[in-house]
């Protein structure tokens, strides 16, 4: 039966690189029928930020990225890190320094325990694993150095380690790896940048286990949000905007969802007066739109345009009486996301 885990540090919160080990081992499990354990890397309290795990836990239920098991917190469980600890040290597989602190003989030496007796992720990591029936640990190639020692560390616990899996990294434009700090790369950021989780996901799907390191491509993570949000139907296009559903059909082609959301406060807005002119087809739209009922849905809305347009009316001079600009949403639209009072007034009534 296979067993993945991803096991952020709660020392930040979760950027887009994080995101793809998290999508990999999900998507790992659930072509094979596995489980995916949620596993908190806070051994270190020092490096710990308060509120960065909650983040990240809504950060991967945003992404849709559900776990089986956990949230395990290595902060929490010292008794079984010292247990093996001493078991390490029983096998002459570690041995303590002057400091009490307790260090791996083998595999670059790494520290296990620290002097005031808590263990580090080195020793916490490969006891997790071992303890929770990880079979593939499966994560980004930063962490390939660690491999060794990890394995070493549990042969000599008497076990045979998981098989290990490394992906290559999401970097920046410079080849580095994007930074956790950097806001525009974190999973939040991108959220409050309006672009829609299914984008995201899509985006981190379509890297597969990537073998190499890959570029981050901003360009590409748009398209995927533009599809996403084409595909939603108007009133959650609306919703997801923040905004009422009568402004749906009006954000159609909204590149994303601040933007969504900037188009309905523009349209909500009543702009300045101005003589647009063509007094006819005002006259012929109030009587048309006074007619009608106080919301409109698609269909009556296109039928008021249609209408006025079969008698030549002047659509330009509407639009700008109504939205005071001269392109925008389909007229139609902009008909829908206007209730019925506030297009009367609009239109010279
Ligand atoms: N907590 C580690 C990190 O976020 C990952 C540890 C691991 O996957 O072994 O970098």
């Amino acid at each position: 039966m296979v067993r993945v885990r991803f096991a952020p540090s709660p020392t930040g919160s979760l950027h887009l690189g994080g995101a793809l080990t998290a999508v990999v081992n999900r998507r790992f499990a659930d072509e094979r029928g596995g489980s995916l354990v949620l596993r908190i890397d806070d051994t270190d309290p020092e490096r710990v930020l308060p509120g960065a795990e909650a983040g990240i836990l809504a950060d991967l239920a945003w992404l849709g990225i559900p776990w089986d098991e956990g949230p395990v917190r290595q902060s929490e469980r010292g008794a079984v890190y010292r247990a093996a600890a001493e078991a390490l040290l029983a096998a002459g597989a570690a041995s303590r320094e002057a400091d009490g602190a307790v260090r791996a003989t083998a595999g670059g030496r790494p520290t296990l325990v620290r002097a005031d007796g808590r263990a580090t992720y080195s020793l916490a990591s490969v006891v997790d694993d071992l303890e929770l029936g990880v079979t593939h640990v499966i994560r980004g190639k930063d962490l390939q150095p660690t491999t060794p020692a990890q394995e070493a560390i549990a042969r000599a616990l008497g076990r045979e380690p998981p098989e290990f899996l490394h992906h290559g990294l999401l970097v920046g434009q410079d080849g580095r790896k994007l930074s956790k700090r950097a806001r525009s790369s974190s999973v939040a950021g991108l959220r409050e940048r309006g672009l829609p989780a299914e984008a995201v996901r899509a985006y981190l799907e379509g890297l597969g286990l990537p073998r190499g390191d890959v570029r981050y491509d901003e360009a590409r993570l748009r398209r995927h949000a533009v599809e996403a949000l084409g595909a939603l139907p108007a009133g959650e296009l609306a919703a997801r905007a923040g905004v009422e559903a009568r402004f749906g059909p009006a954000l159609r082609g909204a590149h994303d969802l601040v933007e969504a959301r900037a188009l309905a406060l523009q349209i909500a807005a009543p702009p300045d007066p101005v003589d647009v002119g063509s007094p006819e087809t005002l006259l012929r739209f109030r009587e048309l739109r006074g007619a009608a009922a106080e919301q409109l849905d698609a269909e009556a809305a296109k039928a008021i345009v249609r209408e006025l347009k079969a008698v030549g009316g002047d659509l330009r001079a509407l639009r700008l009486a109504l939205t005071g600009a001269r392109r925008g949403p389909e007229l139609w639209a902009v008909l829908v996301a206007l209730p019925r009072a506030e297009a009367l007034r609009r239109a010279g009534a």
